[in-house]
C-alpha cells in the first residue's frame, strides 16, 4: 500500500485527487488531509478516508475539527497550523504527497515534503516560482521526485526522453511549447476588459479551478508562472520557452526536438489524467477521465498571445529574465492583486500595473536561502498594498 497526503485536500485539485485514490483503494492508502478552514469539507473526506491526520491551517477551525472528529467516533487526529502541514508533509506513513496548497502558503508545506525525500505531486506552482532554485536543489540533495502535475508541465514530462540529467540541449531539445486557452477573456477587447466581474473571470471555459487560478488564466498571469515554473522543472531557459493559444485545451502542451519532431499530449482538459499519472508513474492507471473523441474535438486552433491585452505574460518572461528574488516579487504583488480583485477592491486591467508597480520598486536581489525568498516575499506584498492603497 502506498500512503499519500494531500496537502490542500478540499480545493479543486485535492478534490480530484481524492477522487482518483477512491478507485484504487487496494493500492493507495489516505495518509493525511489538510485544508485551510472548511471544516465540514475536511470532516466528510476523513468520515470516507480515514486518515491517521487532518490539518486545518486555522487553529480555531482545527479545534472544531477535533470536535467533530471525536463526535463520529473516527481515528484521525486533528493537527492545527504551519507545525502541522509542515509535519504530515514529511509523516513516515506518506510515500507520496500531492501538494495542492494554493499560493505562496503552500510553500513551506511542500519544501517539508521535499526534505523528506517524498515523491512529490506537485500542483502547488507558486512554490517554486517563489524558489525554483532552492526547491530543486534540496529535491536533488534529499533524492525527492518531483512530478509536475500543472497539465501543461505534465504534458511536457510525458514528451520528454526519460532523462534530462545533461540538460536539454543534450536531450536533443530545441523548445518547449506550453499552451495556453486563452482564458474566458481571450475574445474580449480592452474596452471590455476594464469592467469585468470575479465570476466572470472565474466561469473558465474549459477547466473548473479554484478562485485564485481561474483569475491568473482570465489574466495570463497562469501562464506567465508556468513559463517560470517550466524553467526550473526542465532546467530551460526562458528563450527555450514558447506560449501557444490553443483555445480548445485538447493539446497540454509539446516538445520541440532538433530534428523537426514535435511532441504532444493530448487529453480530455480534466486534471484527473496528470494526477493518475503522477500517482502511477511509471506505470499508467486508471483515473476515470472519458477517452478523447478527436470526432467531437473536430479541430484544433492555434494562435499568438496577445501581450497587449494581457501583459502578465510579459511580467513574468521579464521577472525569470531578471532572476534572483523577481520571480518571488511578480508572485507575492500577483497574489495581492489577484486578493483585492476578487473581492472586487481593484479593477481587472489594474492587477497588471500593481504588479509591473511593484517589479519596478522592489529592486530584484540574489536569492541564497529560504529567508532571503520568505524576506522578498514580504516586502514585495508590503509594496503591492502601497502601491494598491495609492489606487484607491
Ligand atoms: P483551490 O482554491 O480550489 O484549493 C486550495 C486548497 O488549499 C484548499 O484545500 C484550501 O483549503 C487550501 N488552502 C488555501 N489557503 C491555504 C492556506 N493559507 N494554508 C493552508 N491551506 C490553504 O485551489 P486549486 O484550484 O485546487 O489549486 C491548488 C494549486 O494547484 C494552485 O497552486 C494552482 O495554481 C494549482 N493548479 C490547479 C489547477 C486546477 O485545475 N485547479 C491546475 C493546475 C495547477
Ligand atoms: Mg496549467
Amino acid at each position: 500500500m502506498i500512503g499519500v497526503t494531500v496537502l490542500g485536500a478540499t480545493g479543486s485539485i485535492g478534490v480530484s485527487t481524492l477522487d482518483v485514490l477512491r478507485r484504487h483503494p487496494e493500492r493507495y492508502r489516505v495518509a493525511a488531509l489538510t485544508a485551510n478552514r472548511d471544516v465540514d469539507g475536511l470532516f466528510a473526506q476523513c468520515r470516507e478516508f480515514h486518515p491517521g491526520y487532518a490539518v486545518m491551517a486555522d487553529p480555531a477551525a482545527a479545534r472544531a475539527l477535533e470536535t467533530k472528529l471525536k463526535a463520529a467516533g473516527l481515528p484521525t487526529r486533528a493537527l492545527a497550523g504551519p507545525a502541522g502541514l509542515e509535519q504530515v508533509a514529511a509523516l513516515g506513513e506518506a510515500d507520496f504527497v500531492m501538494a495542492a496548497i494554493v499560493g505562496a502558503a503552500g510553500l513551506l508545506p511542500a519544501l517539508a515534503a521535499v526534505r523528506a525525500g517524498k515523491r512529490v505531486l506537485l500542483a502547488n506552482k507558486e512554490a517554486l516560482v517563489l524558489s525554483g532554485g532552492l526547491f530543486m536543489a534540496e529535491a536533488q540533495q534529499h533524492g525527492a521526485r518531483i512530478l509536475p502535475i500543472d497539465s501543461e508541465h505534465n504534458a511536457v514530462f510525458q514528451c520528454m526522453p526519460p532523462s534530462l540529467a545533461d540538460g536539454l540541449d543534450q536531450a536533443g531539445v530545441r523548445r518547449i511549447l506550453l499552451t495556453a486557452s486563452g482564458g474566458p477573456f481571450r475574445q474580449k477587447t480592452l474596452d471590455q476588459l476594464a469592467d469585468v466581474t470575479p465570476d466572470q473571470a472565474c466561469a473558465h471555459p474549459n477547466w473548473a479551478m479554484g478562485r485564485k487560478i481561474s483569475v491568473d488564466s482570465a489574466t495570463m498571469m497562469n501562464k506567465g508562472l508556468e513559463v517560470i515554473e517550466a524553467c526550473w522543472l526542465f532546467q530551460a531557459r526562458p528563450e527555450q520557452i514558447g506560449v501557444v493559444v490553443h483555445p480548445q485545451s485538447v493539446i497540454h502542451s509539446m516538445v520541440e526536438y532538433v530534428d523537426g519532431s514535435v511532441l504532444a499530449q493530448l487529453g480530455q482538459p480534466d486534471m484527473r489524467t496528470p494526477i493518475a499519472h503522477a500517482l502511477g508513474w511509471p506505470e499508467r492507471t486508471e483515473s476515470g477521465v472519458r477517452p478523447l473523441d478527436l470526432f467531437e474535438v473536430a479541430r484544433l486552433d492555434f494562435e499568438p498571445p496577445d501581450l497587449t491585452r494581457f501583459p502578465c505574460l510579459e511580467l513574468a518572461y521579464r521577472a525569470i529574465e531578471a532572476g534572483g528574488s523577481a520571480p518571488a516579487v511578480l508572485n507575492a504583488a500577483n497574489e495581492v492583486a489577484v486578493e483585492a480583485f476578487l473581492e472586487q477592491r481593484l479593477p481587472f486591467l489594474r492587477i497588471a500595473q500593481i504588479i509591473e508597480e511593484t517589479l519596478n520598486r522592489v529592486a530584484p536581489m540574489a536569492i541564497d536561502d529560504l529567508e532571503q525568498t520568505l524576506e522578498a516575499d514580504r516586502v514585495a506584498r508590503e509594496t503591492a498594498h502601497q502601491a494598491l492603497a495609492r489606487r484607491d
